[in-house]
């Protein structure tokens, strides 16, 4: 495995959210292709999902200085 510059946890979570997070839990539908968006304002980062099939919408948000607990999140459910 090729290690690059240290990532965020925040970009670890995203990934874990790509991964493990695209099961609709409104109609069941797997996005597989799909990913999570990541925004922030500076103060809190906010990850978004929107279910292709049937529109259902899901959201994380985080505040940018609680970096433990985004460490914490993307290690659950492995
Ligand atoms: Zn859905």
């Amino acid at each position: 495995m090729t290690s690059h510059q240290p990532r965020s946890p925040f970009e670890r979570l995203k990934e874990h959210y790509d991964h493990a997070e695209l099961v609709c839990q409104e109609c069941g539908f797997e996005d597989e292709a799909g990913t999570w968006e990541a925004s922030t304002d500076g103060a809190t980062i906010v990850y978004h999902h929107t279910c292709p099939k049937c529109g259902a919408e899901r959201v994380h948000s985080l505040k940018l200085s609680d970096s433990d607990a985004a460490r914490e999140h993307a290690q659950k459910r492995r």
